[in-house]
C-alpha cells in the first residue's frame, strides 16, 4: 500500500479495477453489478438508499441496534416514509414480527436490514428474513458491512436485492472503500429513483466501470491493498475462512464466560464477527479500556449510544487469529481486578 501513486485513467489501475471487481464478486457470492466506492461503509449504505428510492416511498427499517438505526435515519432524512420495526438490544430480527409489518402496510417498497449488527453483537438470520421479505416482492437492501467475507452471505441464493460492505472490516484492509452489489430488480428501481445525489449517483459509477475506471479519483492505495487481501481470503478458501469466525468467536465466548463474564447477545444468534460483553459487576469500562490499551497494548471497543458503558466489544474479524483472542482473554483476566470488577 505504500507503493507510489498510479494514474487511476491508465491501463494499470483499469487491469487493478477489473481484478478487484471480479473478485470481490466471488467472496459477495453474485452475478449481479458490483460497484466500487471510495467511502465509509455509511457512504456506500447511502448510496442504496438515493439510487434506489424516492422521495415519499414506503420504507421498512429493521432495527435490532445502531446501525440499524443509522441505515433507516439515511432514508428518513432523504424523504423515505420509514417506519421502524425495533427489537431489543441483544435479540435478533424476528421474520414472523417482519411478515406481520410487511402485511400491516402492503404500500411498502423497500426493506432495509442489518445483517451483523456491530452495535449488540448479534448477526440476523438473514436467510430466513430475505425469503420472507423477497416472497412479498419487496425490494431487499442489506447492511453486510461486518459480515460479508467473514461469514457466508451467499447473495444470489437469498435474492439480496442491494448488499453493502466496506474494506475496513472482515476483507482486512484499511478504510476507503465500499462495496455494493445490485441485482436486475435493483437496477430497475435506479432507473426510477428521485433522491438528489452526485457523489453517489451508481448511473455515474456504471457508466464509468464500463470503461473500467471510476467516476471520481479512488482511494488508489486501498485498492493495492484489497488485491493482496482478496488472494489472501481466496487462498484460505471462503468455507475456511467462515469456519475460522466460528471458531474465534466460541473462543471468544467460552473465554469470557470462563472469567465469569456476562453475554449480551442472545446466544443463539452470537456474532462470528464481534462478541458484546456486559460491563456489569462493578466493570469500570473506561478504566478496563485504558488498561488494556497500555499495560496490554490491546484495543477494545466500548458500548454505543445507549449500551455506552454497559458492555464492551470484542472484534474478532478479518485478520485475526486463535492466539490473538487467546492473549486478549488472558489480559482481561489481569486487567478486570484492577477496573472495579467483583464476582
Ligand atoms: C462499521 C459498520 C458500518 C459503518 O461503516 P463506516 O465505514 O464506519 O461508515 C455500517 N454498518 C455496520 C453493520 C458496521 O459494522
Amino acid at each position: 500500500m505504500s507503493r507510489q501513486m498510479i494514474n487511476h485513467r491508465g491501463e494499470e489501475f483499469r487491469n487493478i479495477l477489473a481484478d478487484v471487481t471480479a473478485k470481490t464478486k466471488q467472496v459477495f457470492q453474485t452475478k449481479n453489478e458490483l460497484l466500487i466506492l471510495t467511502s465509509a461503509g455509511t457512504g456506500g449504505l447511502e448510496a442504496a438508499v438515493v439510487n434506489h428510492l424516492s422521495p415519499g416511498d414506503k420504507v421498512l427499517g429493521v432495527s435490532i441496534g445502531l446501525f440499524g438505526d443509522r441505515f433507516a435515519n439515511i432514508a428518513k432524512i432523504y424523504g423515505a416514509d420509514v417506519t421502524l420495526l425495533k427489537f431489543e438490544m441483544g435479540k435478533a430480527a424476528d421474520p414472523d414480527m417482519v411478515k406481520k409489518a410487511l402485511d400491516a402496510d402492503p404500500k411498502i417498497r423497500a426493506v432495509l436490514v442489518t445483517h451483523n449488527e456491530t452495535s449488540t453483537g448479534i448477526t440476523n438470520d438473514l436467510a430466513a428474513l430475505a425469503k420472507v421479505i423477497k416472497s412479498y416482492d419487496k425490494l431487499l437492501m442489506v447492511d453486510a458491512v461486518s459480515s460479508m467475507s467473514s461469514v457466508n452471505v451467499p447473495v444470489d441464493a437469498w435474492k439480496l436485492d442491494v448488499a453493502v460492505s466496506a474494506s475496513q472490516k472482515g476483507w482486512m484492509v484499511p478504510p476507503g472503500l465500499a462495496f455494493i452489489s445490485m441485482s436486475e430488480a435493483a437496477v430497475k428501481a435506479q432507473a426510477v429513483s428521485k433522491m438528489p445525489k452526485f457523489y453517489f449517483d451508481l448511473a455515474k459509477a456504471r457508466k464509468s466501470a464500463e470503461l473500467r475506471e471510476t467516476p471520481w479519483t479512488p482511494a488508489i492505495s486501498v485498492f493495492f491493498g484489497m488485491q493482496v487481501a482478496l488472494d489472501m481470503l481466496l487462498k484460505e478458501g471462503l468455507q475456511n475462512v467462515y469456519a475460522r469466525h466460528i471458531a474465534l468467536a466460541k473462543t471468544t465466548r467460552e473465554g469470557m464466560k470462563s472469567l465469569g463474564l456476562d453475554l449480551l447477545a442472545d446466544e443463539k444468534y452470537a456474532s462470528n464477527t464481534v462478541t458484546a460483553v456486559r460491563a456489569n459487576h462493578g466493570i469500570d469500562y473506561k478504566k478496563l479500556s485504558k488498561i488494556m490499551r497500555e499495560e496490554f497494548d490491546i484495543t477494545i471497543a466500548g458500548g454505543q449510544g445507549e449500551l455506552e458503558g454497559k458492555i464492551f466489544r470484542i472484534g474478532h474479524m478479518g485478520w485475526a487469529f486463535e492466539p490473538e483472542i487467546k492473549e486478549c482473554i488472558a489480559a482481561l483476566k489481569l486487567a478486570l481486578p484492577k477496573a472495579g470488577y467483583v464476582k
